[in-house]
């Protein structure tokens, strides 16, 4: 084990976008790298604002991404603790209670302020460098309410130093806070920890990320079916990179490659197209049994599961989340598990002459060629097989190869739009094949 200690610090006043957890990505792959801890701390000293279904909402988050904490505390816990050090620096005279003339209805008479020593404040961050600010601008600033109500300061200052955290990472919003936090350090006679903070994240109309702009909550993503490790591999990649091609690691390649210096100093761009093109690509590496179980169990108990397995290379093909797969499952594909009803205008609607003669013989032609494939045949085969008879069938001549696919196809699919007829047969397999098509053609004899 390392000395090295990283925390995620989230605020449960509402749900937190894939953006704020790119913090906590951070900080749990710089711990890790460096065989060090991983705190999550629940900021909740806000009373009115805090709830107990955010606080739920970010565990379940990090659950799914798999973070695991080593240690996991609500804030609140430790008012005896900020009382306690509230005391000293009084007592120090470090800090002092003060006297205020409310401006606003509900402003405190009286608060704790920390008496500022001002002048210059240093410190070296990890991704800006120097940082260099004079706070004798912020004058003696407010640390608490009361002596049981620390402001957000003074509350981080005392568990960043009571959980020994060595690695502050967090978002850069939070640079202009730090000489404050600094200087309560000092007062405190801690050690400051290193400071990383992260650049900001930009929606793609390169306005800060946010939820009342319409970022989804992570938990959305999940419930879209994406997958828990695209979303570590994206958010790992937005604003650093492991300096090689690479763009697909998973955990334990992303913890190993891991590099704090790495990071950019500007902005990135959460771009849900590329987390879906990134999720496609970890939802085709998923071994055929675990494709079922994310497609959902709902669907595998009501539908055929040989076939669902059969259509895992069209899904892997199309869908980019396990929500448009199940989509897919009960629309444009949903004729490879239910028999499809079929309408006697699509049927005929490349029937070259004005009886269905040509398109009924041109599914008579097909029935023993399918008959001859074996169950579990590809599709090119089949391909290979069928090809030749809209090649040579009758209907050709006046409707080209169209007048034999299309009413093949429609036949299998009762669909105007479906994957190809040899894809259909593929997963149908020949005898359903069969049926389906001399059904269609009972219906065009009846006609
Ligand atoms: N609770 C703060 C926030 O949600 C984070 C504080 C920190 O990381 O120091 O922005």
């Amino acid at each position: 084990m390392s000395n090295v200690v990283t925390r995620f610090a989230p605020s449960p006043t509402g749900l937190l976008h894939a953006g704020n957890y790119r913090t906590a990505v951070f900080a749990y792959l710089f711990a890790k790298h460096s065989g060090g801890s991983f705190i999550l701390r629940i900021e909740d000293t806000d009373i009115a604002r805090s709830k107990p279904e955010f606080e739920a909402n970010i565990i379940e988050a990090l659950a799914w991404l798999d973070l695991k904490t080593d240690t996991q505390y609500r804030q609140s816990e430790r008012r005896t603790r900020h009382r306690e050090l509230l005391m000293k620096l009084i007592a120090a005279d470090a800090a002092y209670v003060s006297k205020e003339t409310p401006k606003n209805k509900g402003d405190r008479e009286e608060v704790i302020r920390f008496r500022n020593p001002k002048g210059i404040v240093s410190f070296t961050d990890v991704i800006h460098g120097k940082i260099t600010m004079d706070v004798s601008d912020l004058g003696d600033f407010v640390i608490a309410r009361s002596i049981d109500e620390p402001v957000f300061h003074f509350a981080v200052v005392v568990d960043d130093a009571d959980e020994n955290i060595t690695h502050v990472i967090r978002g850069e919003d939070h640079i202009s806070n730090t000489p404050r936090q600094i200087l309560i350090q000092r007062a405190l006679g801690f050690i400051s920890p290193v400071y990383a903070h992260l650049p900001l994240i930009l929606g793609s109309d390169r306005t800060k990320l946010s939820k009342r702009k319409g970022a989804k909550a992570i938990t959305e993503y999940r419930d879209l079916g994406v997958l828990p490790e695209a979303m570590l591999n994206y958010l790992a990649f937005l604003g650093w990179n492991p300096g090689d091609e690479s763009e697909y690691l998973d955990r334990d390649a992303l913890i190993d490659s891991f590099d704090l210096t790495r990071v950019h100093k500007g902005a990135a761009i959460f771009d849900e197209v590329k987390l879906l093109s990134v999720n496609q690509h970890w939802m085709r590496k998923l071994p055929d049994t675990d494709f079922i179980m994310h497609v959902n169990a709902q669907y595998t108990s009501a539908i055929d599961v040989a076939r669902l397995k059969k259509s895992i290379p069209l899904l892997k093909e199309r869908a980019h989340t396990f929500n448009e797969a199940r989509e897919m499952v009960s629309g444009e594909l949903s004729c490879l598990f239910i028999e499809p009803v079929l309408d006697m205008s699509l049927l005929l609607a490349k029937e070259p002459n004005d009886h269905p003669g040509t398109t009924k013989a041109a599914l008579e032609g097909l029935i023993s060629p399918i008959k001859s494939l074996s169950e579990n045949v590809s599709s090119e085969t089949i391909k290979d097989v069928l090809m030749p008879f809209a090649d040579a069938a009758e209907a050709k001549k006046k409707g080209g190869r169209g007048a034999t696919l299309w009413p093949l196809r429609y036949s299998l699919s009762g669909k105007e739009r479906s994957p190809d007829p040899f894809t259909l047969i593929s997963i149908l397999g020949p005898e359903e094949a069969i049926t389906r098509i001399k059904k269609a053609i009972g219906m065009l004899e009846n006609k």
